[in-house]
């Protein structure tokens, strides 16, 4: 099975490649802005669309004019990645038109607000050493060793840090042992995660990564809001700000990594409920809000499925409709349960932690499917 995967580092330019660096990410920035504004005013004024091939071309004739004979010190293909994020980006929101759900149209890049460029090809990667076209070779902290094929490299700046992210194709073969157990996991807010399998239920505590980082996290945001608007002091304070933002995303994306690989690796099937987190988000209040993105369960529920995939393992999502915390897990039994009630009670006398019961459901889930396919699992 050929499956995608991209490896990151930390890389370590001199002065001058930071200078190229920001350099091109404000040249793919620019274009990106230029080709949205034409792209509306095109639109508002003549209801015509512009495609990517023609603003491509209007590449070149840029490059000509003196105003903007800049654009030739960047390498041609990393602009046009960035027109071609802009069409994509388009694409996204005519057809969230077409669905009628939230249109979103896109907005201006702004600076520092992620700022990176992505070459589609020409990039060599030597030991610890990447060299970019147009920009020389610079050293990375090369934790790991590469595999596959690379098929794009992204740069991009994080806090005041500038990363490599290598995309490989790899053709991957499955080398995960059968184990012979299922895992049901209920998520939750109390707990990350309780789960159930065939020798316990456990729980996995909630890291709470921003909610210990929310009080140092204000603290800057309220220095930030005290300097003149791009101040060069203003600047710092915004850098150190998105340094914090980065490391407690890094702490999370760590747990979550550790915790879904260990779960793939011991278990053959895994039942979660498939969780409308959009929709929770939306209707939930904001300490809750907060408190699910913190958990990033989206990206937990991401992770055990392509983890899930690769090793030839099988994700079990409950529909919606699953009443996975009002059956009994004993009886089968259905009673309905406030939220608030943390202890499940049945009418057979069976008596349960709220999540446990909910676990031990997804788990019972988990099992019917895999005796269902049989020998497939
Ligand atoms: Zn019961």
């Amino acid at each position: 099975m050929l499956i995608k995967k991209t490896f990151k580092f930390c890389l370590r330019p001199n002065k001058k490649q930071r200078e190229k660096f920001a350099q091109f990410a404000g040249a793919c920035r620019w274009v990106y802005n230029r080709g949205l504004a034409q792209r509306t005013d095109l639109w508002q004024k003549e209801q015509k669309r512009i495609s990517l091939f023609d603003q491509n071309n209007q590449l070149v004739a840029l490059k000509r004019q003196e105003e903007t004979t800049w654009l030739k010190d960047v390498h041609s293909q990393v602009l046009q990645q960035a027109l071609d994020d802009l069409d994509k980006a388009m694409q996204a929101f005519f057809r969230r038109v077409k669905r009628k759900e939230t249109p979103g149209y896109p907005r201006f890049r702004c600076k520092g607000n992620g700022d990176s460029f992505r070459y589609p090809q020409g990039v060599t990667i030597g030991k610890g050493i990447v060299r970019l076209p147009k920009i020389g070779a610079v050293r990375f902290r090369q934790s790991r060793d590469i595999e596959g094929n690379l098929k794009q490299t992204v740069v991009v700046k994080e806090g005041d840090k500038w990363y490599v992210c290598f995309s490989c194709e790899i053709e991957q073969t499955i080398t995960s042992k059968v184990t012979g157990d299922t895992a049901g996991i209920d998520v939750g807010i109390e707990n990350f995660a309780t789960i159930a399998n065939k020798h316990s239920i456990s729980e996995v505590k909630s890291p709470s990564f921003l909610k210990k980082g929310l009080s140092h996290l204000r603290h800057l945001s309220r220095k930030l809001s005290k300097k003149t608007f791009k101040s060069s002091n203003w600047k710092k304070a915004k850098a150190k700000l998105n340094t914090w933002h980065a490391k407690i995303r890094h702490q999370r994306q760590d747990f979550l990594h550790k915790l879904s690989t260990t779960l793939v690796k011991n278990h053959d099937v895994i039942a979660v409920e498939s969780l409308q987190i959009r929709e929770l988000l939306m209707t939930a209040p904001k300490t809750l809000a907060r408190a699910i993105t913190d958990a990033g369960w989206r990206q937990f529920l991401q992770m055990l499925q392509y983890k899930c995939d690769y090793q030839g393992k099988s994700l079990v999502k409950a529909g919606k409709f699953f009443p996975s915390s009002q059956l009994c897990s004993c009886c089968g039994r259905k009673t309905r349960m406030e939220l608030r009630i943390r202890t499940y009670s049945c009418e057979c006398g069976f008596q349960i932690h709220r999540d446990h019961n909910a676990a031990l459901n997804l788990r019972a889930a988990g099992m019917s499917v895999r005796k269902a396919c049989g020998a497939v699992l």
